[in-house]
């Protein structure tokens, strides 16, 4: 099968953010060292969030001078990265939110390296497990044994679709000057490009469970033009792709961000109304249950737009702003951790310690490979419409599910199941929501979303040309910086 496997970032994080427009790539050290324009006087910035964009914000801003009032809703900096460690023994911890660096995440890598944190290697796909059978990812790849899907081929999991987008993949010739047919790929949706090249129904359900990662919501609703730039511009994401996790806790690099900007934090801090005028912004926010105000020369507004289509902005920003914070696409996504006395999938006849699933948790894994047994972590990952049928059941429900699957596929847990918890981020209450995508008809939201109005700038992943990840929520929390480094008043 052909792939196309040229280019610098992974299909992986370009599926999360492709659009129309070009891919431009700032190199680090030119966004990290923007020089503060001299004012004279001191600019007050309040940065709304402290997940990954707004805390490497709020970090720049002080760094370059600035006065920095930072609020976040929660208690804790991070957001999306979500560090468990209390559920569990022997100082054993799991990711519930972001879990993989790519090596081409140059935003994370730059500043784990400044703060002394180490990405270690994860564990690739070993074991494939689709309607019922078990697959070694080794002889799958020797094409020694096919999947059980009509119209797929050998010795790739991942891709299976591309034959079936080619024509459209083949017609670009630049990336800046897209013809318009193609354009128009973007009114309909990734079901519907495939069912028109004549996928079968079959190579739809697989790209459903081998994007599941990537994208949390159901081909229906994504964006055919998306998928076809992903496949142009990047190399593929496959079973083969080395990813990182930071050794000891992704969470320590926001900790790392929000402890030397300490006191410019304020936690328990929801955000509820944002005023703006050509002079100041002010911002609304409750603070120890008490309604309060702050008033400053420049906002960031770094929440997730699941959030800020929920909070009061006076007056409203214009029309085509508003409509993509009332529309952008979010899928559904959960992470259920187990914990077991043994590490069951070490052991011999085991399917794998990576397994790609089409049962209800989709891919499951051996999350504590960088964490000392006999104990040992399985972790989750579940999107779509299964994390939606999860997400209705109760704790007990979904643990009932996990514990289920992880019989199937490493029989025998009974004696060795500890304890579980899910995490199931359409429930929280400062997200409500997983991680955007390119809804059919969105093509041009992330430049929409990210452009600021006047003296509010945005930030966040959404707004990230590396969408979906901790790469491009520092990404976007730098480059609002520099926006505002540059303006100078
Ligand atoms: C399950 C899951 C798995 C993922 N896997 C990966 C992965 O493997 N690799 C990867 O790179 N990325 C992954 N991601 C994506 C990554 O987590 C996000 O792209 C990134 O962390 C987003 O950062 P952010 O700052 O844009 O948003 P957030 O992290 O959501 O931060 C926004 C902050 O705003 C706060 N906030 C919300 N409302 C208000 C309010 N009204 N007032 C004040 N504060 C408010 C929130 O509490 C939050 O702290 C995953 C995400 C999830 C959910």
């Amino acid at each position: 099968m052909k792939q196309k496997q040229s280019s610098k970032i992974s299909r992986r994080r370009f599926l999360r953010s492709s659009t129309a427009a070009g891919l431009v790539l700032t190199p680090l050290h030119s966004l990290l060292s923007v020089k503060n324009i001299d004012t004279g006087s001191t600019k007050s910035i309040v940065v709304i969030g402290a997940g990954l964009s707004g805390i490497s914000c709020g970090y720049e801003l002080v760094q370059h001078g600035y006065d920095v009032t930072v609020l976040e809703a929660r208690s804790r900096p991070g957001g999306r990265v979500r560090t468990y460690r209390d559920p569990f023994a022997d100082n054993l911890y799991a990711e519930m939110g972001a879990e993989y660096v790519n090596e081409s995440d140059q935003f994370v890598r730059s500043y784990c390296d400044k703060f002394g944190l180490e990405v270690l290697p994860a564990k690739q796909y070993d074991g494939i497990y689709l309607r019922g059978k078990r697959y070694v990812m080794a002889d799958f790849k020797h094409f020694k044994q096919a999947l059980p899907y009509a119209g797929t081929e050998g010795g790739n999991l991942f891709g299976q679709e591309y034959p079936y987008i080619e024509r459209w993949v083949t017609m670009i010739k630049s990336i800046d000057d897209l013809p318009q047919k193609v354009l128009d790929l973007d009114n309909i949706s990734v079901a519907e490009l495939l069912k028109r090249g004549g996928a079968p129904k079959d190579v739809v359900e697989l790209y459903t469970y081998t994007n599941a990662t990537e994208s949390t919501a159901l081909p229906k609703n994504m964006s055919a033009l998306s998928m076809v730039l992903a496949n142009y511009q990047a190399s593929a994401f496959s079973e083969n792709t080395v990813e990182g996790r930071i050794f000891g806790g992704n969470d320590q690099l926001a900790k790392k961000f929000a402890k030397i900007i300490a006191a410019n934090v304020h936690y328990n801090c929801p955000v509820r109304k944002i005023k703006h005028s050509k002079d100041e912004i002010e911002v609304f926010f409750e603070e120890s249950g008490r309604r309060t105000s702050i008033k400053g020369d420049r906002c960031v507004i770094t929440m997730p737009v699941s959030m800020l289509r929920r909070t009061a902005i006076e007056p409203y920003f214009p029309d085509d702003k508003m409509h993509c914070i009332r529309e952008q696409s979010y899928g559904h996504v959960m992470k259920i951790a187990m914990q077991f006395k043994r590490r069951i999938w070490d052991e011999s006849g085991s399917i794998g310690q990576r397994v790609f699933t089409d049962t209800p948790l989709l891919r499951v894994y051996h999350h504590s490979i960088d964490q000392p047994g006999p104990r040992g972590i399985l972790l989750s990952f579940t999107s779509g419409a299964d994390a939606m049928k999860l997400g209705r059941m109760s704790e007990n429900r979904r643990l009932k599910v996990a514990h289920d699957t992880a019989e199937k596929l490493w029989p025998n847990t009974q004696n060795t199941w500890e304890s579980g918890i899910s995490k199931y981020w359409n429930e929280d209450p400062w997200l409500r929501a997983s991680y955007s995508l390119a809804g059919v008809g969105q093509k041009d939201f992330r430049d929409i979303l990210k452009r600021p109005e006047g003296r509010v700038h945005f930030a966040g992943e959404h707004t990230s040309i590396y969408r979906a990840s901790m790469n491009g929520a520092i990404e976007s929390g730098v480059r609002a910086s520099q926006e505002i480094i540059k303006t100078g008043n």
